[in-house]
Formats: structure tokens, C-alpha cells, sequence
């Protein structure tokens, strides 16, 4: 099997060599990302490995399936940057349903300590042997009302990290899992009670047509002043100029953001010695309280390894069976983990 992998970083080779290897499977590593442009980088081979912020859209899959490939291996979960009502018939989408709720949830959380404990003004503040604390006064998590949009693997391994702080949590998902609610510490609520009843909000769904912008300028009208956005899901779920508005007005208490609308030609880069032309990054970035980093809340040796070998055995089983466990299909009307796998 051979595979074209593409939008390659150094720390994607380790794992991946190792696995590919141990099941034969021979790639080719690319560092461009999967595009229009760089489609036909992928004929000869059987395969293809993609990321968060390759585009699989029409045009691609097209190209793709004229050259013979017609299996898409997605190296993460979400599947936002495939066109799968365009992919479904003509092209395999296996992807990583799980692979470290830990990881992300645990960055959230890291992300929202060092901005309300001011902890990345400390850091800057010491280097240079200021030692003034003006400016740096917190908040106790303890007994704050935490927001959480989308209760999945993630969320709900943010919601036991928030019970461990002594917060309440208030979740909604449009698929409510009952185990979690208690009626009292957790509790699932319509989204109006959970914006605004909440000090923090974190969102944890996927980006669809429905969640586009569910926190828009109308959404942050309805939450508490001071409120802070937590969002390590994906970019397009905030309206970032919605958000930068909220901040300057001082509703917006603190946003945390691992995700960007715009990411895509910008986040994994270095970009430090070209000219930033996205004005609304560049003044997010120039706020006190926000935070953002870039697309890393993932990147966990043990999220990394996991990726790589659900990504090679989902190619392996593809390959042996003409079927995987962890397709993604479009048969039902909407893109899902597909267990008949008789589409095509
Ligand atoms: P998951 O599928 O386990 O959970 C998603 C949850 O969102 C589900 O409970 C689902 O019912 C809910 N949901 C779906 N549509 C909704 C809607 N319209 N409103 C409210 N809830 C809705 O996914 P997960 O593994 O928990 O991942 C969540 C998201 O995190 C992914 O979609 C991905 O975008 C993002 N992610 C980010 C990183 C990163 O590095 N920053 C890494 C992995 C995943």
C-alpha cells in the first residue's frame, strides 16, 4: 500500500514511520497541503493522509478519484474540510474517531488557568524581573458556572476536569447523554439558560451548517458580562469579529481560542517574519485577555501515537476487507461513522 501524506510535520513522522513499517504500509511524505493545486501529487499512490486544514472539496475529490485514489484517510476526527455529500460513492473517508479526549480537554483547561490567573502575564513579567503583581488579580474557579457545548468524548472529559474545581457545569448538546446530568452539579440546560447563566463558556461540539457561528453577536448579547470563551473545537463555531467586538466593549471578559475562523493558511506556520494581513487575528492577538494557540490542543505524545496507529490500521483493514470500522459516510443524509458500510 503505498500512501500520499500530506501537510507532513516533523513530529508527524516518528509515530507514523514506526506504524507504517510494523504494517506495511510505504508512504510518501509531502509537506505541501492537500489542495486544488497538489491533487496530482497523489497519482500512482492507493491512498491518501490528510489533516485538519487540507481541503477535500469537489474539485479535489474529483481529481482524486480520475487518478484512481479513492480512499481518503483522515488523520483526526473532525471531517469539516471534507465535502462528504460530494465524496459519498466515489471516495473512502476513514477517519480517527478518538485518539486523546485528554489532550484537548486538558488544554482547554490549561488555556483558561493561564488567562484567568494571568499567568502568561507573569511569565513575561519575571523574565524581566518584575515581580509587581498590579494587574494580575484572578478568579477562584471554585463554585463558577462552566458553559459546555457539546458533551461528546471531549466535553465530557472537560466536565469531570471542571467537577474536580468545585464548578457547576452546564451543558447542552443536541444529543443529551443522560448518565451525566445530576440534576444539581452537572446539569443539561437549553443553550439561552446556558449562555446566560455562564462565567466561562467552552465549546466542545463539531462545525456544521447548524453550529456555524452559534456564537455570533446575538449569542454573546445574551451571556453575563465578563464572560470568557473557551473554544479549542474549531474556528468557524465563534464569529471572531463578533468576539474582538465583545472584547473591546468589555463584555467579553477573556477568550481562549486553539482554533481561527482563518486558521487555515496561517496556524502550524511560521509566521513570524511576514506581514499578519488578518486584522482581526492580529488585534485578538493584541488583547491582554486573549489567548490564542495554534491548533495544539491535540498534540500529546499519546494523542500522536494514537492517531498514527488508528490512521495505518484503518488503511490496513481498508485495504484487507474493502471495509473499515471508522468509515464515514453520507447514506443516511448527513456525514456519520458508517457501520453498514454497504454504500459502494
Ligand atoms: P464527539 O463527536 O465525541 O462529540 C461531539 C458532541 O457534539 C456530541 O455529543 C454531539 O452530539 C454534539 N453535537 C453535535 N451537533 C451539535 C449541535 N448542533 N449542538 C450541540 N452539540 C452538538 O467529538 P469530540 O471527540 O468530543 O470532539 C469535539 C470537537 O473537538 C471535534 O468536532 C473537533 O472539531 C474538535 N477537536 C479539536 C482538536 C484540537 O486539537 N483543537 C482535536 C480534536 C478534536
Amino acid at each position: 500500500m503505498k500512501i500520499a501524506f500530506f501537510d507532513t510535520k516533523p513530529y508527524d513522522k516518528d509515530s507514523f514511520d514506526r506504524y507504517g513499517k510494523q504494517y506495511g504500509v510505504d508512504i510518501k511524505y509531502f509537506e505541501t497541503k492537500l489542495n486544488e493545486d497538489t491533487a496530482e501529487l497523489a497519482q500512482g499512490y492507493d491512498g491518501v493522509c490528510v489533516f485538519v486544514n487540507d481541503t477535500i472539496n469537489a474539485a479535489v475529490i474529483d481529481k482524486l478519484v480520475a487518478m484512481g485514489v479513492n480512499v481518503l484517510a483522515l488523520r483526526c476526527a473532525g471531517f469539516n474540510n471534507v465535502d462528504m455529500k460530494h465524496a459519498y460513492g466515489k471516495l473512502h473517508v476513514l477517519r480517527v474517531p478518538a485518539y486523546s479526549p485528554y489532550a484537548v480537554a486538558e488544554h482547554t483547561m490549561a488555556l483558561l488557568l493561564t488567562s484567568i490567573r494571568r499567568i502568561h502575564k507573569a511569565y513575561i513579567r519575571s523574565r524581566d524581573f518584575n515581580f509587581s503583581l498590579v494587574g494580575l488579580t484572578g478568579f477562584d474557579l471554585y463554585g463558577k458556572t462552566v458553559g459546555v457545548i457539546g458533551t461528546g468524548r471531549i466535553g465530557r472529559v472537560f466536565v469531570d476536569i471542571c467537577k474536580g474545581f468545585g464548578m457547576k457545569v452546564l451543558a447542552y448538546d443536541k444529543y443529551p447523554c443522560a448518565e451525566i446530568d445530576n440534576g444539581d452539579t452537572v446539569r443539561y440546560a437549553e443553550l439561552d439558560e446556558l449562555l446566560e447563566k455562564s462565567d466561562i463558556i467552552s465549546l466542545h461540539c463539531p462545525l456544521s451548517d447548524e453550529t456555524y457561528h452559534m456564537i455570533d453577536e446575538n449569542a454573546l448579547k445574551k451571556c453575563k458580562n465578563g464572560v470568557v470563551i473557551l473554544n479549542t473545537s474549531r474556528g468557524a463555531l465563534v464569529d471572531a469579529e463578533a468576539l474582538l467586538a465583545g472584547i473591546k466593549s468589555r463584555r467579553v471578559g477573556a477568550a481562549c481560542l486553539d482554533v481561527y475562523e482563518e486558521e487555515s493558511d496561517l496556524f502550524f506556520e511560521d509566521n513570524s517574519g511576514h506581514i499578519m494581513q488578518d486584522d482581526t487575528l492580529a488585534r485578538l492577538i493584541s488583547m491582554p485577555n486573549v489567548i490564542v494557540t495554534s491548533h495544539q490542543a491535540f498534540l500529546t505524545e499519546e494523542a500522536l501515537e494514537n492517531i498514527a496507529e488508528t490512521t495505518i490500521k484503518n488503511i490496513v483493514e481498508f485495504f484487507e476487507t474493502r471495509h473499515c470500522s471508522n468509515e464515514l459516510c453520507y447514506c443516511n443524509g448527513s456525514a456519520q461513522d458508517c457501520k453498514e458500510r454497504k454504500c459502494f
